[in-house]
């Protein structure tokens, strides 16, 4: 009998010490907070690239602000119900500054606060000509000017004049770039790839023959590659490459039986000309890691794992520490291999020293990351 007090003695103990030592969801959220002048309650962890807060709440991930508005209303939100900020500060978790609004609204919201990525007119990544370009174009066309002879000026196809010139395209000005986004980045990849667009398509010219530039036939009826990486169509035009990704494609018709066009990469189309049919498994690799250099020269047929390390070699992957994320450098990874191949070290002690989690350990001294460290 007297045994029985002292066991519920006992729990309540246990009891109190895991309430003290384990906080609650509202502590554990507000402690990620600060109050701003604006009145705005700040999120201090983890933020999106947008800006918004994350946090796990029951068990889920979730935007900040949802998780206040959950712990301040104890009610949960449905999927179509947003939380909108009136605040207009996305990592602001001031259950005050956010209502409850439908996606519509929500992105009526964003496109008022030019909070949108509008990749329209002159800043879409593909667009070919600048806003005053447009403006020469339909200017000219307004003049009178043959919409064929347009196209010579601007070296672009008739048809997309007529496009231009009848409204059909690049009717909206180009919008006020998104703050949320690299814009000057963007800008610059834009650029270099218009320019790189335009190396290649000056060049080139229906029935343009360039000296020394040698043509042989690919799997594709009609469908031609040269020693210098173009691609000729079905009419003798030499095809304008599309940016697709990070390669150029060519649209060789339409797939057969079927209302999709069938569109190739160049270095495909190049590598089954000159270097013979892809055998099972291959792809067409880039010896010098310039997707855009599409000489046969520069392409063999290689396993996805050589393809892989080739790219790993040019730099185009972002592995080990050029990975933005990574925690580790190529010099602690030799480290930490060598101190486990000596032994006495724990994995977990390892872990809590470089400050990853004990599977990011065990998975480079199993050589599942890091491979390129040796
Ligand atoms: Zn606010």
């Amino acid at each position: 009998m007297s045994g029985t007090p002292r066991i519920v003695v006992a729990l309540c103990f246990a009891a109190s010490v895991a309430n003290r030592t384990k906080p609650t969801d509202r502590e554990r959220f507000y402690a990620k907070t600060v109050r701003v002048g604006s009145g705005c309650l700040i999120w201090t962890g983890y933020k999106t690239e947008r800006g918004y807060g994350q946090f796990s709440l029951y068990g889920k991930n979730m935007g900040a602000h949802r998780a206040a508005w959950i712990l301040e209303h104890g009610e949960l939100l449905t999927a179509g119900q947003i939380l909108l900020h009136s605040c207009d500060t996305p990592s602001c978790v001031e259950v005050a500054h956010l209502r409850v609004g439908t996606h519509e609204e929500n992105m009526a919201d964003v496109r008022a606060h030019g909070r949108h990525n509008m990749a329209l007119g002159e800043n879409h990544y593909l667009a070919r000509f600048t806003d005053a370009e447009v403006e020469r174009i339909r200017s000219m066309a307004k003049d009178g000017l043959l919409q064929r002879d347009i196209a010579a000026i601007m070296n672009c196809s008739r048809s997309y004049v007529g496009l231009v010139a009848n409204g059909k395209v690049r009717t909206k000005p180009t919008a006020r770039p998104s703050l949320y986004h690299d814009k000057e980045g963007q800008d610059a990849k834009a650029k270099a790839r218009r320019t790189r667009l335009l190396e290649i398509t000056s060049v080139v010219h229906p029935d343009d023959q360039i000296e020394g530039e040698e043509w042989r036939e690919t799997p594709y009826p009609g469908y031609w590659a040269s020693s210098l990486g173009r691609v000729r169509g079905r009419s003798k035009a030499i095809l304008t490459p599309i940016l697709m990704g990070d390669y150029y494609v060519v649209d060789c018709g339409m797939k057969e039986g079927t209302k999709t066009r069938n569109r190739k990469g160049v270095h495909v189309l190049v590598c089954e000309a000159w270097h013979g049919t892809r055998p099972a498994g291959k792809h067409a690799a880039h010896i010098n890691g310039d997707a855009f250099d599409n000489r046969p020269s520069n392409l063999r047929w290689a396993t996805p794992l050589e393809n892989g390390n080739d790219r790993v070699r040019h730099g185009t992957t972002m592995v080990g520490s050029r990975n933005p994320a990574a925690k580790l450098t190529d010099a602690s990874v030799r480290e930490i291999r060598r101190r486990l191949a000596v032994g006495g070290n724990t994995i977990r002690a390892l872990a809590k020293e470089y400050g990853v989690h004990p599977s990011a350990i065990s998975q480079l001294r199993d050589n599942k990351t890091w491979r390129h460290v040796t």
